[in-house]
């Protein structure tokens, strides 16, 4: 079956061309975060990607991280000195994870938020997305992915969870309905961080 190749031509209007630090991919902005330096000439985060200054752009993923870092893509991205901080990985990690669990606060404020296994089961057809806690069932967890939803596991524990939704409560599953667009987008960028692995501090050069 002969199928007529279709050339991707992405739109440009809101999303101008960057290239990963680690895997040296271009690609629309919107797939890519960027990192700036900070005061102390550290790499960091931007999640705005609005700050000011030189920014580099990466995939968010273990992958490009590790690539970034074997490359030397940060201090070829950035004028010296340039410091890559110790656990810089996780760092990016947890702030992704600070990141997905302030849209679900939101979401709790506007009472869109489902909250623990049994309600998020019943109600998975009505929600866009599952976080689940790092101490919760396997076999929940498996039961959760076999819906269509993006389903991400943080590394906090069911109490700490609680605790940052402002709950009196801990709660290994939390279920997000309603999510406007924006807020569907900013899901999906950090979603993919958090799911990574922690692995092995890198070392700061
Ligand atoms: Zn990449």
């Amino acid at each position: 079956m002969s199928r007529k190749k279709l050339r991707r031509r992405p739109s440009m209007k809101n999303s101008p061309e960057r290239t990963c630090v680690g895997c040296r991919q271009t690609g629309q902005q919107a797939d890519f975060e960027r990192f700036v330096l900070d005061s102390a000439r550290r790499v960091s985060l931007d999640v705005s990607r609005k700050l000011p200054g030189r920014g580099a752009w990466l995939h968010l993923n273990a992958a490009c991280f590790e690539l970034a870092e074997r490359r030397k893509g940060w201090q070829r991205a950035f004028q010296p000195p340039v410091l890559v901080p110790d656990v810089f990985f996780e760092q990016c990690r947890q702030i992704c994870e600070k990141e997905i669990l302030a849209i679900a606060q939101r979401q709790r404020q506007t009472g869109d938020l489902v909250l623990g296994i049994d309600p998020v089961k019943s109600q998975i057809a009505d929600l866009d997305a599952v976080i689940c806690s790092a101490t919760c069932r396997t076999g929940v967890i498996e039961f959760l992915r076999q819906s269509a939803l993006p389903v991400v596991q943080i590394q906090l524990s069911e109490h700490q969870i609680g605790e940052c939704i402002g709950l009196l409560k801990p709660v290994h599953v939390l279920g997000l309905s309603r999510l406007s667009s924006r807020y569907r987008e900013r899901l999906t960028r950090f979603i993919g961080a958090a799911d990574m692995k922690s692995r092995k501090s890198s070392k700061s050069i």
